[in-house]
């Protein structure tokens, strides 16, 4: 009976992404199932183009102008269950494509593109060919008729005993010519194979001995029951910074291990948590696989495709590993979960926390999120019972937590100090220095100076392409948009009035300027974009910090997050105002956080730490907890606020954004979807929303698109996105899409 295959191709639009239906040739028959990777003529051209597989069927005939399926990758490029599900899930919550979804979940180099045979018929191939490399096998054939020369004859006893890699024997001193002429004598055989990478193969296994404390092991003990009864669970894991978070994941993983079951360790930024996956690689060796950006496509392919092959039992990645194929998962963590990288702003538009708990359900595992500063939605899960939670209140050591001042930088300018380090963290750090102790400082902005502007008329130096000021870089001599990499000379005067210019704000270069002044003597790291350009700079220069070479490690967050040096016990803050009056409803939560990790980068392990906390704003509710690291009160005064004014988790917000070249339009675009979801809506009841908008972003131009936005709560349920699908179908309908494009986000942080 003929045999068909529903397709969702590449390149569809949201307003416009459905199934065709294509046959399936009888000589594909056998490699095109749900899942597949296919090769389908599209439109009117039959132009050949990607597509899944999402269903299969059989019928008794070939309706008229049915359409036949091209190529069909290999199946060891098919979606497995579990993943095919995900595109679906993806699909309906995070509006994007199928095929989207697809390429989200299979990493870019595993996946097929089209490429011509030489009969000129399209046919697939995979995106990278070079990840495989040639293999030589000894053939069981007599060898005494022929003359081999006397490199030949070694090599020939080398594969004899075993196969042996081009790369191994290049080493090994047998070159590609020898092999040529056993290839020709029939004496060996080549084969391509995948090549093989250890990545961070420096990294000895050097297991710890691991003796957790009380608290440590009664957090063990809570979470155990639902990795021992393996029913699909969540938790979460509250500890305080330092409290050794990671030993108890070190002894569930081996538990999990030991069941013989897998487990995936999220992180939310690889550069900023390089001491996980070291230390994952010395207590568990060489089962270990990593997936991140960081990356090349043949590094990432090599070790989606070990973990495809069942050779991994842990992989330690950011967001997008939590599609990682893993089979039998056991547990998922996810490691300071607050962290908003977890939240893709791209299209497909995923939060892993919700993609972690389908994974964890479906496979029965254990999903744990943990942090010292949990997300307001995360606690409020746990404290409500659907999550189990688990709290660690104490230091590893019964070391404190730092103790924290607030520096109140108007008083210091009334002081005549106009500079951006106050006169007490002056003292501490030198204090520090001669003590032979590391200080930590956070200023959140990089560069030198923030903003250019004229003196006499005001004029402030714009990106041409953005709305925003550009931003003076000392060390390059320019200015540059933040936004769009955009570089300009730097002016001399004002080019409106000819006036003369003045910098104020202050990034990362200016506070190293100044504290080179200040402290002539102490050895300063910088760490910021600009600064870690390069590839492993990350590690190195943490490495060089660790290893005492310098005294300060000046930077922007990624200072703030993960590390542990014994010899840190000063921490401060330079500047966090900015970020106090920032967009976005979880503003709040992300200053209590920062500061909160920041803070516990010191005193870690035998030093006391302190902290100073430079602000213009002292008697900020936020600040005053986040200085008494009180996340209780914390949570109960955000908590309050968020019930008050109607924020996650008392509802869900669904930002649909606008995008296009003419500013009118997109406004007119924006209105037009409000009155279209306003028409549908009054259809359906028992849909609960509040629409806000449009209005524009906060940088409503970036590289020369303008961008809008409305703001929508609502109850993120079927019957809600059902009907922002069909918003979206008639937005295309109506040719809205040629004005705006428009993209659904349900986990952004919309505004305050
Ligand atoms: P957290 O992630 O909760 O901030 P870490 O897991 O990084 O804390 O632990 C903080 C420090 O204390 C680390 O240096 C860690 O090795 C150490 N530590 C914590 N618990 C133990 C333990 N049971 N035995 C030995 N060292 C520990
Ligand atoms: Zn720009």
């Amino acid at each position: 009976m003929p045999y068909f295959a529903q397709a969702a191709v590449d390149s569809a639009t949201i307003h416009f992404d459905k199934l065709y239906t294509y046959l399936v040739p009888e000589p594909l028959a056998e490699a095109v199932h749900p899942g597949s990777l296919v090769l389908v003529p599209f439109g009117r051209g039959n132009h050949p183009r990607m597509a899944v597989v999402l269903e299969c069927t059989q019928q008794p005939e070939v309706p008229p102008r049915t359409k036949t399926v091209l190529d069909a990758a290999p199946d060891e490029a098919r979606l497995t269950p579990d993943l095919l599900r995900l595109v679906y899930l993806l699909k309906e919550r995070a509006f994007c494509t199928y095929y989207e979804a697809v390429k989200a979940i299979i990493p870019y180099g595993a996946q097929y593109r089209m490429a011509q045979s030489e009969d000129g018929t399209p046919r697939l191939q995979s995106q990278m060919e070079r990840a495989t490399e040639n293999w030589y096998i000894a053939e069981n054939a007599p060898e005494e008729a022929v003359r081999l020369g006397p490199k030949q004859k070694l090599a020939l006893q080398m594969l004899q005993r075993h196969s042996m890699s081009e790369t191994a024997l290049e080493t090994a001193g047998i070159h590609r010519a020898v092999l040529k002429g056993l290839l020709e004598k029939a004496l060996i055989r080549q084969e391509k194979r995948w090549k093989a990478i250890d990545l961070y193969s420096e990294i000895p296994l050097q297991p710890e001995q691991i003796a957790l404390t009380e608290e440590q092991q009664a957090a063990y003990e809570a979470l155990m029951p639902a990795i021992e009864q393996g029913r699909g669970a969540a938790a979460l894991l509250h500890g305080v910074t330092g409290s050794g978070k990671t030993l108890v994941f070190f002894k569930l993983i081996e538990q999990v291990l030991a069941r013989g079951k897998t487990v995936m360790v999220l992180v939310p930024e690889i550069s900023l948590t390089p001491q996980m996956i070291l230390r994952l690689k010395k207590n568990f060796g060489k089962r270990v696989a990593v997936q991140h950006s960081a990356l090349n496509h043949t590094e990432r392919l090599l070790q989606w495709k070990m973990i495809q092959q069942g050779c991994v039992d842990i992989v330690v990645g950011t967001r997008s590993a939590v599609f990682t194929p893993l089979k039998n998962l056991g547990l998922i963590i996810m490691d300071e979960e607050q962290e908003h990288t977890y939240r893709s702003e791209s299209s497909p538009r995923y939060d892993a926390h919700e993609i972690a708990r389908w994974r964890a359900a479906y496979s029965n595992a254990l999903v744990l999120f943990a942090s010292a500063t949990p997300s307001v939605e995360s606690y409020y899960a746990a404290k409500t019972g659907r999550y189990q939670l688990v709290q660690m209140h104490r230091r590893y050591g019964g070391n404190p937590l730092p103790a924290v001042k607030l520096v109140d930088m108007r008083a210091e300018l009334m002081r005549g100090n106009a500079g951006e380090i106050s006169v007490e963290l002056a003292q501490e750090l030198q204090k520090n220095l001669l003590q032979g102790e590391q200080s930590i400082l956070l200023l959140n902005r990089r560069g030198y100076r923030t903003v250019c502007a004229c003196q006499d008329c005001g004029h402030v130096i714009k990106c041409q392409s953005c709305s925003v000021p550009m931003v003076y870089h000392k060390a390059q001599g320019h200015l540059m948009c933040h936004y769009c990499g955009k570089t300009l000379p730097l002016p001399s005067r004002c080019p409106q009035c000819g006036g003369t210019l003045r910098y104020t704000g202050f990034g990362t270069q200016k506070a190293e300027e100044e504290l080179e002044r200040l402290l002539p003597k102490a050895r300063i790291l910088r760490m910021d974009q600009d600064s870690t350009m390069a590839k492993n700079s990350h590690e190195k220069m943490l490495a060089a910090f660790a290893a005492g070479e310098y005294d300060i490690l000046l930077g922007t967050q990624m200072v703030a997050k993960g590390l542990d040096f014994a010899k840190v016990s000063l921490v401060g803050v330079l500047g966090i105002d900015n970020l106090l009056f920032g967009q976005g409803f979880r503003a709040y939560e992300n200053v209590f956080s920062l500061l909160t990790q920041v803070v516990g980068r010191g005193g870690r392990a035998e030093l006391p730490g302190r902290a100073l906390i430079q602000t213009t704003n002292p008697e900020h509710p936020v600040l005053q907890m986040a200085a008494t690291q009180n996340y209780e009160a914390f949570f109960a005064q955000e908590i309050a606020f968020r019930k008050a004014c109607l924020y996650p988790p008392f509802c869900a917000v669904c930002m649909v954004g606008f995008v296009g070249t003419n500013e009118a339009s997109v406004v007119q675009a924006a209105r037009q979807f409000s009155a279209i979801l306003a028409q549908k809506a009054a259809k359906v009841p028992g849909v609960p929303l509040r629409v806000l908008g449009p209005a524009p972003y906060s940088v409503v131009m970036v590289n020369n698109k303008f961008r809008y936005k409305l703001t929508i709560k609502c109850r993120n349920d079927k019957a809600f996105r059902a009907l922002i699908g069909a918003v979206i179908e008639e937005y295309g309908n109506q040719g809205l899409a040629s004005k705006a494009r428009v993209a659904v986000d349900m986990n952004s942080d919309g505004e305050r």
